[in-house]
């Protein structure tokens, strides 16, 4: 068992296990949490209530969550000094399934970003996005009811790595100069240089966890997006790899497209479909045929992009939740950032963090709960007393706080 200097380990509550390839979750687990920066405390003041709610009404005191505060950010390094304390990557890996609000990260300079390090020192290899229409939300689409995706975005490699050099720094100067005498490749002088590892282990299990999402969850049809037509040996890869990876972890339950359209044996109306789509012409196609994709897998960049955009279809980022997923290890939290111009107005949307407690309740087994918490959030937009995200694109709706919608969603649960 760790010790924690900054942290209280809860009196009661005990940690989640992970045995023979499944979780094993106590009536009474210890989750940590991190409040987050900017308008994180906010967000986290409010989803807790509901948490709590959920948890209480779903299973009448059986099941209790005891929450353990854990330390990262902006708090953490004006109360500790420190970024990201190992303790709390201990307390991730000791109680295994946990959640955090958004950290903070400076562009083009300062501290790599948090949310980064702790997906690649954790190996949560997928990023999981769902992104669905809540009946009510205003949006700009005609028909945003037709988009009910779930994005799982590799979170580990592509440039998102972390191996890149500054323009005109000894390092880049040496690799420009070595790829050049090496490989008789040109780089313009004074360039910085990233490098985009792509590896067959990290795309064939980023893919296998999709399918088997897709396939545990009766889904249709699997995507590879990538941009393989560009850049071949990385992304062209990443799809090759992903093709076999679905025909050889689960022969005969899943056929390509190509297979499928052709009707041949293999073309069972009841197998996973996997297909690709080049990253340009996927934005495209999530704007003008939604209802054709349904689970996604895709390198870390595109995924990036493609789970705000299509987050944006269905009315934005204020309901748009994410979980980090490894093998056993499950750090789950918002798509969107800090918000800061918001912080501690009591204004903001909780509703992604409330979201990503939902799948996290999912991934833990509590299924009863996480459901109570998506019927107080249809009913709370149905009552249209709404944050000031949703209030702006819904007509004849009111403006609350952010602690007044959580109340809202907890009601909503009764309705
Ligand atoms: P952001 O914090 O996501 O905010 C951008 C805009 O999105 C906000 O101004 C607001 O739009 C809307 N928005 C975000 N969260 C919302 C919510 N809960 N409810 C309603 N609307 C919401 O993006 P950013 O300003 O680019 O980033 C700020 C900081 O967050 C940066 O330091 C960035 O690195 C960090 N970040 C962290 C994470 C993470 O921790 N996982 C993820 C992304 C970014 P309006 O202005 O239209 O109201």
């Amino acid at each position: 068992m760790a010790s924690y200097r900054f942290a209280s380990r809860p009196s009661q509550g005990e940690a989640i296990a992970f045995e023979q390839g499944a979780l094993k979750v106590p009536a009474n687990p210890v989750i940590p949490f991190v409040e987050g920066d900017g308008t994180g405390p906010d967000i986290w003041r409010a989803s807790v209530r509901v948490f709590d709610a959920a948890v209480e009404k779903a299973y009448g005191g059986e099941r209790k969550v005891s929450w353990m505060k854990v330390f990262a950010g902006e708090e953490s390094h004006a109360k500790h000094g420190e970024w990201l304390p190992d303790e709390t990557l201990e307390a991730f890996k000791e109680f295994r399934v946990s959640i955090k609000g958004p950290l903070s990260t400076p562009v083009g300079g300062g501290i790599r970003s948090l949310n980064v390090m702790l997906r690649q020192v954790l190996d949560l290899y997928a990023c999981i996005r769902p992104v669905r229409y809540f009946e009510g939300v205003g949006n700009p689409m005609k028909e945003p009811e037709k988009l009910n995706v779930v994005i799982f975005r590799e979170n580990t490699e592509d440039v998102y790595a972390g191996i890149e050099w500054k323009a005109g720094s000894p390092e880049a100067n040496e690799l420009i100069e070595f790829i050049h005498r090496k490989f008789g490749k040109d780089i313009r002088a004074n360039s910085a240089i990233g490098i985009k590892p792509m590896s067959e282990f990290g795309s064939r299990r980023l893919v296998n966890m999709a399918a088997r999402y897709a396939l545990e969850n009766n889904r249709k049809s699997l995507t590879l997006v990538h941009k393989g037509n560009i850049m071949k040996f990385t992304e062209g890869a990443f799809r090759d790899w992903g093709y076999d990876e679905a025909a050889k972890a689960f022969p005969g339950q899943t056929v390509t497209e190509a297979e499928f359209s052709k009707g041949g044996a293999g073309a069972r109306a009841d197998c996973l479909i996997v297909k690709d789509r080049i990253a340009d012409a996927m934005f495209q196609q999530l704007l003008l045929r939604p209802d054709e994709y349904d689970v996604i897998a895709t390198p870390n960049l595109n995924g990036d992009y493609i789970s705000d955009a299509a987050a944006a279809q269905v009315g934005g980022l204020g309901i748009a939740p994410g979980g980090n997923v490894g093998d056993g290890l499950a750090v789950f939290e918002a798509t969107h950032g800090t918000a800061p111009k918001y912080a501690n107005l009591d204004k903001i949307n909780p509703g992604s963090v409330i979201l990503s407690g939902v799948m996290m309740f999912e991934y833990m087994g509590w299924k009863e709960a996480g459901k109570l918490i998506v019927t107080g959030l249809e009913n709370a937009i149905k009552s249209k007393r709404v944050t000031y995200d949703l209030a702006r694109q819904m007509s004849g709706s009111t403006e609350v706080s952010t602690s007044a919608f959580g109340d809202q969603i907890i009601k909503g649960m009764r309705a």
